[in-house]
């Protein structure tokens, strides 16, 4: 398993340059096909799907990773192609946050699978060897806590061979999907969920190394070299959460009401009445119909009826058209914005006076937020929505408010990582509701 701690220092022939970053890209294409399947990463399905798809596509470095010895020599010469492509790649992405973003994504879903794969040896020599060891829990813990941890993690105690303990800030995604038994602060955990404490330490390592790549990107002297990389994003098309055949204007009031999350739907609430949204409620918006799989003709039409009910066309098609277009990859680099992201959204600049984006949980005030949740939610169902909201947990206060808005139990939904991801699971999981639409003929 490569960390990419260290960029590569050989010099290579152009052509198998190429050949390495045109399979790295191969290998995002599968990771971005991977997501239509609506698989838990990290769950055995998603894992083998990627791996028949890499088969399938006979990408030979990944394969040699996932089925060679790793003392073999193919194998190291595979992690030495996969570290260049690593390298290479982060300089196509590191020129903006999204692309950064995207980038990271798909290279912790690597390194997850990578790491799912190899032997429990491998992966305790890989944790050594990088300095990523975790305290384990002692063996007297593991039975005064034997049925807390038995009812948690649903095992038997007396077959773990150990159990790891982190403070649970440090490893939220397993306490997200209650893999976890919490006390005094300390998750314990199985040691197949150590790869989220890694990952999360990964993430924040690929972020630094985007900053450093893209703070001397410019010091790149050779043309050819700038033009190759700058030309990698554009080839990996991403695939979107655009799961509704049909969607379209005369649907999306309805599907606004019934599967939007709080703040899309806020925003198409506001488009509706106020028939005007500030630049980043238009840019949270507009990118969220693209990913909604809204076509470009109903998003401009929606845009330009409810803008030209305060203004001229004339002014529409020269102050606001273009940016509804770019948003589509019309115009312009033709460049497609990645999909938002919840932690995105909730980190984003704060909304200021009259501005409308953000993430209701994190922004409204308690008292704007309650009123809204009263709408659709009752009484001990708030409060707790409400706690969440003020422990920070903005997405998992919005997983609540879906699973009880829809009924749902909400041990069946990973938290919400995405306004479009709320649509996908609302939809899934509401039974009745597309039955409903459809008998209506709104879909
Ligand atoms: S948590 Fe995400 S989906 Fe939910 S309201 Fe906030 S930004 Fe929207």
């Amino acid at each position: 398993m490569n960390t990419y701690r260290r960029s590569p220092q050989s010099e290579m022939d152009a052509k198998d340059l190429t050949a390495i970053c045109k399979e790295r890209i191969e290998l995002y294409k599968i990771l971005e096909e991977v997501k239509l399947e609506n698989f838990e990463i990290g769950s055995q399905k998603w894992s083998d799907y990627i791996k028949s798809k890499i088969k399938e596509n006979n990408l030979k470095t990944y394969l040699d990773l996932l089925t060679d010895e790793e003392s073999s020599s193919t194998f190291k010469k595979s992690q030495k192609k996969d570290n260049i492509a690593h390298w290479m790649l982060g300089l196509g992405y590191c020129d903006t946050e999204e692309l950064q973003n995207v980038f990271v994504t798909w290279e912790l879903q690597w390194f997850h699978l990578i790491f799912m794969n190899s032997s429990e040896q491998a992966r305790n020599q890989f944790l050594i060897k990088n300095n990523l060891v975790y305290k384990e829990v002692s063996h007297n813990d593991i039975i005064d806590h034997g049925e807390e941890i038995e009812a948690c993690l649903g095992c038997d105690c007396s077959k773990i061979p150990k159990l790891y303990q982190i403070h649970w800030t440090e490893i939220p995604e397993v306490v997200g999907v209650r893999k976890a038994y919490l006390f005094m602060g300390e998750t314990h955990f199985l040691p197949e969920n150590i790869v989220y404490c890694v990952k999360r330490k990964l993430k924040n390592e690929f972020f630094e190394s985007l900053m450093f790549q893209k703070e001397n990107f410019h010091k790149l002297k050779d043309q050819r070299q700038t033009y190759f990389i700058k030309s990698l994003p554009l080839i990996v098309p991403r695939k979107h959460y655009n799961i509704i055949d049909g969607v379209s204007l005369s649907n999306i009031d309805e599907l606004a009401k019934t599967h939007y999350p709080l703040c899309m739907r806020h925003l198409h609430r506001l488009l509706r009445q106020e028939h005007h949204l500030k630049y980043d409620g238009k840019m949270q918006y507009g990118i969220f119909l693209y990913y909604l799989g809204l076509p470009y003709e109903d998003a401009m039409q929606l845009w330009r009826e409810e803008f030209t009910k305060k203004i001229g066309v004339k002014l529409f098609n020269a102050k606001y058209q273009y940016l509804f277009k770019h948003q589509y990859g019309r115009v312009g680099r033709k460049y497609e914005y990645p999909s938002s992201t919840c932690q995105y959204i909730i980190n984003y600049r704060l909304p200021m006076y009259q501005q409308t984006h953000g993430c209701p949980f994190k922004h409204w005030s308690p008292q704007k937020l309650r009123d809204t949740l009263e709408q659709d939610c009752h009484g001990q169902d708030i409060g707790d929505i409400e706690d969440l909201v003020r422990e920070g947990k903005y997405q998992r206060a919005c997983t609540k408010y879906l699973c009880k808005t829809k009924n749902i139990h909400e041990g069946k939904v990973a938290t919400i990582d995405s306004p479009n991801g709320y649509v996908q699971i609302s939809i899934k999981e509401s039974s009745d509701c597309l039955d409903s639409l459809f008998s209506m003929g709104k879909i």
